[in-house]
């Protein structure tokens, strides 16, 4: 998920296009850093903590000699164990001759480890990535493309690796599967990539590798094969981006760029974590609380902002999976009221950072009356994750722009997996919580059509740009999504709106109903749609203007951003709110502001 940079060249230079290309993946957001590269005695190799300035000082402290221009490097952001220099990439295997770095996440790692301690290979970090590196070297008979052909055969998941071994010096390998790799073709030299930006300084020229590939260097030379090791003919293309474009993947904003990816995200949160035969979902972050599970009567699901809109969304789906009450709670309020709560409340921590201040402190609040508290978050090894008894983590790599997107879909639908899980143990249905669960997977796809009609969201929100206030609703399911939308609204477009429930408008907001007043209304089909088309009606009785979210044309409406109808009613609204996203954007862009740094905020507020 994070950065991969691989150079076969001249031998001055390794070092330094290594280290250049990491800076120039630093805006992905990273943890840590590393590097590794042949030398005449041997491998060489160095990690860091932090930036890559630490890596790069580091180098300067303790000059490699001998290398011979073949060497691998990384940026990490940590999914498996906290970033820490054991946990650093590169890997290496059990006897020190190979060494590995990895991009995402390996499914089926626990067991693979298994078998290789069963055979007395000993594991020093708490990685996945490491199993890579182990089992490469303990097939390795003296060929290393095979022995890492015989390798991706055996994993599960997503992975990008870059390899080297000391007793083959004049060779580096690439494989790809699920997590992006590419090779740039420069003079005299050959460098492998997570992505372009790494290399658009060096070189222009492009093979794109796709999911199933491994690519062979020798020196200069490069050959693409099969995962069957059958040999394939790659056209070498040319990158017209210039570094800013390339490390936004051609998108003009972060922010842009974070929203377009969320199916790939979501497929990364769900990875390993879904048993469709089953019925059921597994974390393996919640097993060594399963048994605690089992006696909780209480169920309190804190955040704020964002985070607190996807833990709204979470109680509604605790209250209809399980018979256990839910309540979402307000971080910064949560220390003032007196909770009833003990060891039989489940509290579950949602944040993206993981660092939110009003969190922690509700944290602390919950675990002195001695409930299970666990974390949901995006970065691995953040306090939060440290200060709680068990947690799931998002997987959906960095998120850079200020304002959540990718991070939201994630926290709402792990959420409505960790009802499901606690349903499941309850005597959830099998066959409605099969059917649910299918509608999980098939989730990335649904928001990808929304994705692709986002020239007409352009258009719409061309339409509410000069608006200075705005009405967001929504009902049932899709009240959270009202919140989520008119916040995402506030803090990129600077429009003050307001998130309701349709059933609220008449007790007082109607009285600012006016004509040309927009409304936003989610009035996709479900078993609350008649009601919010009558809310739609109200607001044109008073000349309103009303723009709906739905899944055919709405007739009363003035304009209609129409999404696929994906048949759940939990689901739907978190592809109800990819338009909302797309027309916060939008907005925003059209009122040329700084998207991805909106005004007076912070990517992760660590003050109360
Ligand atoms: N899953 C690997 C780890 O936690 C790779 C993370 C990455 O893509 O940076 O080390």
């Amino acid at each position: 998920m994070c950065g991969i940079v691989a150079y076969s060249g001249k031998k001055e230079s390794v070092i330094n296009s290594l280290v250049t290309g990491l800076k120039r993946l630093e805006y992905r957001g990273y943890d840590s850093a590393g590097i590794a590269a042949i030398s005449s005695s041997g491998i060489y190799d160095k990690k860091t903590v932090g930036k890559v300035t630490n890596l790069e000082r580091a180098v300067l402290e303790d000059q490699p000699v001998g290398l011979n221009g073949i060497g691998i490097a990384h940026t990490r952001w940590a999914t498996h164990g906290e970033p820490t220099v054991a946990n650093a990439h590169p890997h290496a295997s059990a006897d020190g001759r190979i060494w590995v770095v990895h991009n995402g996440i390996i499914e089926n790692y626990l067991e693979i480890k298994k078998n290789l301690q069963k055979k007395g290979i000993k594991f020093t970090s708490q990685t996945d990535t490491e199993v890579v590196a182990k089992l490469i070297g303990d097939l390795y008979k003296g060929d290393l493309r095979s022995a890492v052909l015989e390798t991706v055969a055996q994993l599960k998941g997503a992975f990008a690796l870059c390899i080297i071994s000391k007793d083959e010096p004049e060779r580096l390998i690439g494989v790809k599967y699920a997590s992006p790799l590419l090779v740039g073709i420069g003079k005299d030299e050959l460098i492998i990539a997570s992505d372009a930006s790494a290399i658009i300084e060096r070189t222009k020229k492009v093979v794109y590798l796709e999911d199933g590939e491994l690519v062979d260097i020798n020196k200069s030379d490069y050959e693409v094969v099969s995962f069957q090791d059958e040999a394939i003919d790659k056209s070498v293309e040319k990158i017209d981006w210039d570094v800013d474009a390339a490390s936004k993947q051609g998108y003009e904003h972060y922010l842009l760029k974070e929203i377009m990816e969320q199916p790939e995200a979501i497929e990364n949160s769900l990875r390993g974590r879904i048993l469709l035969d089953e019925a059921d979902v597994r974390f393996g972050g919640l097993m060594d609380v399963s048994a605690r599970l089992k006696d909780i009567n209480r169920v309190v699901l804190l955040g704020v902002g964002t985070s607190y809109y996807s833990a709204k969304l979470g109680e509604l789906y605790f209250n209809a999976l399980t018979s256990i009450p839910a309540t979402a709670a307000m971080s910064p309020e949560y220390r003032y009221t007196k909770n009833n709560i003990d060891k039989n409340t489940w509290l579950i921590a949602v944040s993206q950072s993981g660092e939110t201040a009003d969190t922690i402190a509700a944290i602390e609040e919950a675990k002195r009356h001695g409930a299970l508290v666990t974390g949901l978050v995006n970065v691995v090894g953040s306090s939060i994750s440290r200060m709680t008894d068990a947690g799931v983590y998002n997987h959906t790599g960095p998120e850079i722009s200020v304002a959540s997107t990718k991070a939201f879909t994630s926290q709402s639908l792990l959420l409505l997996m960790h009802a499901i899980l606690l349903g499941r143990q309850q005597g959830l249905d099998f066959s409605a919580s099969k059917k649910l669960i299918r509608a999980v997977v098939d989730l990335p796809k649904s928001i990808g059509e929304v994705l692709k009609s986002r020239d007409l969201i352009e258009k719409v929100a061309s339409s509410i740009r000069k608006d200075n206030d705005l009405f967001y609703l929504g009902r049932q399911y899709n009240y959270p999504i009202a919140l989520e939308g008119a916040l995402k609204i506030k803090e990129l477009a600077y429009i003050h709106a307001e998130g309701l429930s349709g059933g609220e408008l008449k007790h007082g907001f109607i009285a600012l109903i006016e004509p040309g007043f927009t409304t936003i209304a989610i009035a996709t089909d479900d078993v609350v749609k008649d009601k919010m088309i009558a809310n739609i009606a109200e607001v044109k009785a008073r000349k309103g203007r009303v723009v709906a979210i739905a899944n055919e044309v709405i007739k009363q409406a003035d304009a209609t951003v129409v999404v696929p109808n994906i048949g759940s009613d939990m689901l739907q609204p978190l592809v109800n709110n990819i338009a909302l996203q797309l027309i916060a954007y939008y907005v925003a862009k059209e009122r040329k502001l700084d998207i991805d740094q909106p005004r007076n905020l912070a990517k992760s507020v660590t003050v109360e």
